[in-house]
């Protein structure tokens, strides 16, 4: 199993994460863009030349927690995502939600994955 894998499959719902700590700069990030309502930055752990993350700063755990109420922070989420990459990565990008974990998800705070930057494989593993 991969350590992304193994992560994910000891992770869990807690309530604050790492995210909730880059939001509030109780530690540091490579912070590309922030906005009151959502915050992008480069990850940490890159899987290509361009990796970068947008998250919300309302606390959402998971894709599954959300509810009609977040219709906009979800829409405001896309086009934060589709804005930053179409300025990184002309060629075209990928987006990724991880949710739970069979999805590898292993921090439980809603984020959209964007990668780029060289040619991407299909199907992903
Ligand atoms: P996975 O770890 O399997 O990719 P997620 O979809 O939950 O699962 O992704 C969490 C992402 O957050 C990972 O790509 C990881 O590298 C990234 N990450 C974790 N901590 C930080 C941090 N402090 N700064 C930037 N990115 C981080």
């Amino acid at each position: 199993m991969s350590s992304e894998v193994d992560k994910a499959q000891s992770a869990y719902k807690s309530k604050s994460t790492i995210f909730d700590k880059i939001i509030s700069k109780e530690i540091p990030a490579d912070i590309i863009f922030e906005n009151e309502k959502c915050m992008a930055f480069n990850d940490v752990n890159p899987q290509a030349p361009v990796h970068f993350l947008v998250i919300p700063k309302k606390q959402i755990p998971m894709l599954d927690d959300a509810s009609e109420g977040d219709q906009s922070i979800l829409g405001e989420l896309l086009l934060t995502a589709k804005t930053l990459a179409k300025q990184r990565c002309p060629d075209g990008y990928r987006l990724v939600i991880n949710n739970g974990k069979q999805g590898c998800q292993s921090v439980y705070h809603l984020h959209i994955h964007i990668i780029g930057g060289r040619q991407l494989n299909w199907p992903p593993g």
